[in-house]
């Protein structure tokens, strides 16, 4: 038997843990820890432990599929390859969309992103980051200039003080909980804020539950507690801020005094007063948070309001601070650092910037140019375009995504779906999205290939090709390609490699450009920005002056907004959804891992044992969960551990879809769905009879 080990990045979360990928006789078999990442130190948690187990499975996509009168019939590449061409060639250029994918690697969402701007000439361009962490890029982008984790991971522990907000740590991102357990070792505080007392609460030295969608008005008492006390830090904000006066006009009003935030929030404002005095006094504080901040109709309000605190407090730029925004998929960071987004190209450059977009038009090179230098649709908005302006959009080519199942209001996604034309997607598993496609594209898996991607610490490294890929599936950037040769573009898409196209990004993009396979192909990688060949990276952002032009971080005075729909008699709970430990977003993944699978194999509901005492309801009892856009039977979890008057559904299971009940009301900014806050009920199923 032949046996190797092939060294690669984990396929699930942000944080980008190393492994190794143990091989016999050519095919993956399992996973052996690699010790030499400063990441994870050989330790993983439970997806990574069995990232193997997708790899092999017999469901694997491994010829191309075209619907024909209903039905899917396999077929050859070439016939899929001329059914496409010829359809792209009916629609013009801003009828089309893609979707770019987060579990992609970076030189696969470069080559989208061309093919999108350079061969279908459409600016509707954007992958799934809307849905988690658009926000971040906005909110952080306006405040910094720069959309992305301030620190890096293992600067964690190095912390006097962690305020976690709307992030399970522990259960999402679990090896960057490790640096939340060293911090606490090295004599730390914890502070926890979620409506959920998660395993991450439990570790805590100071809890605060509150009602999902009360940020901002927190966060402004806090600060008001802060200003009120003197604990700012009063040479920062001279020296490396602006509008700090709005900000204090702003906190500083009656409505955000301790005592009317306990009212807003539900937090007792003793344990609120605790928190403003350890942040305020802290020699070094960071922010960790996650979805529970981004995933608001104020998404990009509540991540100002981070910034604001961190600006505040001085708590920027040293080892143990930070805003410290946990990107949930393995390569969400480096999908938007590739200008998967309808408004910038690669490291953020802007569409409607001239300069920029005469870079990427004359390096590029396409005879007959690119999209127009404007904004495109989000993905949210597309959705909304396609169900409520049917025949604006009409064709969509989807690499990676599952819309079906991870997007909100998944009636109004149906709807959607259903009114275009013609639909390519590009993926490893028949999933909920392909049921609708007219043409399916198997597509490999990390496993299979080579490339990079992006952690949420910005750190970039590599995913090494372990197996063949199945049947005859191909390379996302491969199919990629020869659809822009048979639509003329040969010239446009020279590669023969992923180190190739990473190439090009690095000449077209300043924040990798001094980055290259031979400088990542070591186990601390690199981090960005990045800015030329004997750059050593940056784990460490906004150190001396911040993103913008003039160097300085912008205060925001911001307001406190409730959510887009709140309680009311007919609808008188809060529902929130996330994820849980074992499962992985829509469960393409982790619902053919079996070891992970058998741990929690189908969703739940939430329930505070006083609420479902009051509504009848028993523990594991199936139950009927209905919002004003639908219900979904559901088994009850009667818990202590979720505020009286809010429920919880994890995202990931198609046979009680939580999406089926979210609200696709939109941050204005950031066209962030409010996944955390819609108005619920729960009913008995022999009574809702
Ligand atoms: Fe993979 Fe994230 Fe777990 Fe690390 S913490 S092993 S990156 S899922």
């Amino acid at each position: 038997m032949q046996m190797k080990y092939v060294q690669t990045t984990c396929p699930y979360c942000g944080t980008g843990c190393s492994f190794n990928l143990v091989v016999e006789n050519n095919r993956v078999t399992g996973i052996a820890p690699y010790q030499r990442t400063p990441v994870n130190q050989g330790k993983l948690c439970p997806k990574g432990i069995y990232a193997h187990e997708f790899v092999n499975h017999p469901d694997r996509l491994k010829s191309p599929l075209i619907k024909k009168n209903g039905k899917f019939v396999e077929a050859s590449w070439d016939e899929a390859y001329d059914l496409i061409t010829k359809k792209f060639k009916q629609y013009k250029p801003d009828e089309c969309a893609c979707l770019s994918s987060a579990r992609c690697s970076n030189e696969e969402n470069y080559a989208m992103m061309k093919f999108a701007r350079g061969v279908l000439k459409t600016r509707h361009v954007d992958h799934c980051a809307r849905l988690c962490h658009a926000s971040t890029v906005a909110g952080l982008a306006s405040t910094f200039g720069s959309g992305a984790m301030t620190n890096s991971i293992g600067d964690i522990s190095q912390s006097k003080c962690c305020f976690i907000i709307g992030s399970n740590t522990f259960e999402q991102h679990p090896l960057i909980g490790r640096q939340l357990v060293l911090a606490k070792k090295n004599g730390a505080k914890i502070i926890y804020a979620d409506p959920r007392l998660t395993p991450t609460g439990k570790q805590a030295d100071l809890y605060l539950q509150f009602r999902s969608g009360s940020d901002v008005a927190i966060f402004n008492g806090l600060m008001q507690e802060i200003l009120k006390n003197g604990w700012e830090d009063k040479e920062f904000i001279k020296n490396r801020t602006k509008d700090f006066d709005k900000l204090k006009e702003e906190v500083m009003k009656p409505e955000y005094s301790l005592d009317n935030v306990s009212k807003i929030s539900g937090i007792p404002a003793a344990k609120l007063r605790t928190a403003a005095e350890w942040i305020g006094k802290a020699e070094s504080a960071c922010i960790l948070y996650s979805m529970g901040i981004t995933q608001h109709t104020t998404g990009v309000d509540n991540v100002r309001s981070v910034a604001n605190i961190q600006m505040l407090t001085g708590n920027l730029g040293r080892p143990g601070t930070g805003v410290n925004a946990l990107r949930g998929q393995n390569n969400v960071q480096g999908a938007c650092d590739m200008g998967a987004l309808p408004v910038v190209f690669t490291g953020y450059q802007k569409v409607i910037d001239e300069a920029a977009y005469k870079k990427f038009a004359d390096a590029w090179g396409f005879p007959d140019g690119i999209s127009a230098p404007q904004n495109g649709y989000e993905v949210t908005v597309m959705m909304d375009v396609l169900a409520d302006k049917p025949g604006e959009l009409k064709c969509m080519y989807i690499m990676g995504e599952n819309p079906m199942l991870s997007d909100p209001d998944l009636h109004h996604v149906e709807k959607a779906l259903k009114n275009l034309g013609f639909l390519i997607v590009q993926d490893i598993f028949m999933t909920e999205t392909a049921e609708f496609a007219d043409v399916v594209l198997p597509a490999c898996c990390y496993a299979e290939k080579d490339g990079t991607q992006t952690s949420t610490e910005r750190r970039v490294q590599m995913w090494r090709k372990a197996q063949e890929p199945p049947g005859n599936s191909k390379l996302d950037w491969v199919i990629i390609k020869e659809i822009a040769s048979r639509m003329g573009y040969a010239k446009q898409f020279p590669w023969n490699s992923a180190e190739d196209i990473f190439t090009e990004i690095a000449k077209v993009t300043p924040s990798y450009a001094g980055m290259n396979y031979t400088r990542l192909n070591r186990p601390e990688a690199l981090h960005w920005p990045c800015p030329a060949p004997d750059h050593a990276g940056t784990p460490i952002l906004h150190k001396e002056k911040f993103a913008h032009p003039d160097g300085l971080g912008q205060f925001f005075g911001v307001p406190y907004k409730p959510p887009a729909e709140v309680p009311d008699t007919e609808y008188p709970f809060v529902l929130t959804t996330g994820r849980c430990l074992w499962q992985w977003h829509t469960g393409t993944m982790t619902r053919r891992s079996e070891n992970l699978e058998e741990e929690e194999p189908t969703g739940w509901i939430e329930i505070n044992p006083e609420d479902a005492k009051a509504l009848g309801i028993k523990d594991k009892e199936k139950i009927l969960a209905v919002t004003r856009r639908g219900k979904v039977e559901v088994p009850a979890r009667v818990t202590p551990d979720i505020m009286k008057g809010v429920m919880f559904m994890p995202f990931h299971y198609k046979e009680c879809a939580a999406n089926t009940l979210t609200n696709n009301a939109l941050d204005p900014i950031a066209k962030i769905p409010e996944f955390k806050a819609c108005a619920v009920k729960v009913q008995k199923i022999a009574e809702a009879k």
